[in-house]
């Protein structure tokens, strides 16, 4: 490892930057991110740039680098009407006296703790890392990773959490898509879990004396159910349940939480990168995942190697396990401390029975959290290139089921034939021939644009575009398979211009 990794604290200290264009600009806010304050020599500076340093008690040349301007006399900072947001005063030299101390006459050789070049001619970069060099002088040159004695890494901010990423150079590019992977993966609630924690370590110290107790304590703390509601915002929940904790004398000897809990989860209408962050996370998380017909089997594929995985699909006449069984596999796992994912597809509270099944956790007191997925309406209609309102043609939208009862379908038809809206049809496919005849004889047109999507969103997706009057001539000629989506409404004619998919 050719870098030492640190964490510098800069609050109060000093930085030359070298240069006044945009990545000048962007080095000198994460400096001044940081409390640090910031002297710029350039021959031009951006006007954004200039208030943010000046903002910051810093002062800004307008003039050619000189390598006097490295021992800080000459940057000493003109009396500022802002003074800098950072408490401390303008530090010394770190290396001869403490942050803390008072304000020091500019001392030789340097008042600066790091210098920035980033200009964008190379010849007075390496001049002003020589110079830095010469006097020992931390810097930093852009696009010159020879010359760098420190770099600037790619930081991910929880606060106080901090996450930087460097590849030392090699590839800043894979830096970026690297920590673009740790963001996806990360909850933004890290830092207020890590605040939360840092108040209640005294109060653990005091209750769980034994160090490897502790450490257990901690880490079922930040796995479990209160690092959970933190990442939902349910931030008094979480303080709630860490008290309780701390209270309970089996947490006092380290012995783990006894009871899990439940995600309920969507998971999209099938293109599994439709499914949300917070999903995948959870779905990583998961002990045990019961899922449904309509997941895909990709995400299935996501989880990890140990997560027990368990079909409880129904099938439209065959039920693979009654809704009770279901509720009871849920409640019984979570009780034997499991996380239980319960995967659904599309949204979980859009014809997916989703409720019902928490109710019943509500009932058994059971934790559960509900994480919305894409429902197939929204999937569908997006990948099929229908948008379902229009301030031209459709001002609302139904989304209705069109499921059979005893060989009929039974909706407010008077409603639904109502002008400015868009009807979509969840499970629909049998009821379909009704469900045309019924909009018609309620006066909708036959002319009325209409589609039908086949496995939305994935890349077997088929849409058969036609219009209500020759739906069922459409139905016999493409006999399609389930799952479907029957969309009608003036905004399927859109698809025609905006079809981006192309199925
Ligand atoms: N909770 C789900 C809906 C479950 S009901 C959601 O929010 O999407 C099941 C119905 O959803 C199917 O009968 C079908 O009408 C529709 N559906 C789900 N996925 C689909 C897909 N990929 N393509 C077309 N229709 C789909």
């Amino acid at each position: 490892m050719k870098y030492l990794p640190l964490h510098h604290d800069f609050a109060g200290r000093r930085c030359l930057v070298v240069g006044g264009g945009r990545v000048a600009a962007r080095r000198a806010a994460r400096v001044i991110d940081a409390g640090g304050r910031v002297d710029v020599v350039a021959v031009a500076a951006g006007e954004e740039l200039k208030r943010q340093v000046e903002a910051a008690g810093g002062t800004v040349q307008l003039r050619a680098f000189a390598p006097g301007d490295l021992d800080g006399a000459a940057a000493a900072p003109a009396p500022s009407p802002s003074p800098a947001p950072s408490p401390a005063s303008p530090p010394s030299n770190p290396l001869t006296s403490s942050p803390a101390s008072t304000p020091s006459p500019p001392s030789p050789p340097s008042q600066y703790q790091l210098v920035i070049a980033a200009t964008d001619d190379r010849a007075v970069n390496r001049r002003v890392a020589a110079e830095c060099k010469r006097r020992g002088l931390p810097v930093n040159v852009v696009d010159d990773a020879r010359l760098c004695d420190v770099v600037f890494p790619l930081t991910i901010d929880r606060d106080p959490i901090t996450i930087s990423v460097a590849s030392g150079a090699a590839s800043p590019t894979l830096a970026r898509l690297l920590g673009a992977r740790i963001q996806s993966l990360l909850p933004s609630g890290y830092g207020e879990l890590a605040r939360l924690v840092s108040r209640f370590r005294k109060q653990a110290q005091a209750r769980i004396p034994d160090t490897v107790a502790r450490i257990k304590f901690w880490e079922d703390i930040l796995q479990g159910v209160v690092a959970e509601s933190v990442f939902s915002g349910q931030f008094d929940e979480a303080e709630r349940l860490l008290t309780q904790a701390l209270e309970s004398p089996a947490h006092a000897t380290g012995a783990a939480d006894k009871i899990g809990e439940v995600y309920l989860i969507g998971a999209g209408p099938g293109d599994p990168d439709l499914l949300t962050l917070r999903a995948f996370r959870l779905l990583q998380s998961a002990d045990v995942v019961l899922y449904d017909r309509l997941v895909a089997p990709e995400i299935l594929r996501m989880l990890r190697a140990d997560t027990e995985s368990i079909y409880v699909g129904k099938q439209r006449a065959a039920h693979a396990l009654p809704q009770p069984g279901i509720n009871r596999m849920l409640s019984d796992y979570a009780r034997a401390g499991k996380r239980v994912a319960r995967l659904k597809g599309g949204d979980p509270f859009i014809f997916g029975r989703g409720g019902e099944e928490i109710e019943h956790l509500a009932d058994e007191g059971i934790p559960f959290q509900v994480i919305p997925g894409i429902t197939a309406a929204s999937g569908c209609a997006s990948y099929a290139g229908i948008p379902l309102t229009h301030r031209e043609h459709a001002q609302s939208v139904r989304f209705v089921t069109g499921q059979l009862q005893d060989g009929s379908v039974n909706l407010d038809w008077e409603s639904l034939v109502a002008p400015g809206q868009t009807l979509v049809f969840y499970m629909s496919l049998n009821g379909l021939p009704l469900i045309c005849e019924k909009l018609l004889a309620f006066g909708l047109s036959p002319g009325l644009p209409v589609a039908l999507i086949e496995k939305g969103t994935t890349l077997r997706q088929k849409v058969y575009v036609s219009t209500l009057g020759e739906m069922r001539a459409e139905l016999t000629r493409a006999a399609p398979r389930a799952p479907t989506l029957f969309i009608a409404g003036k905004v399927v004619s859109l698809r025609r211009k905006l079809n981006w998919f192309g199925t």
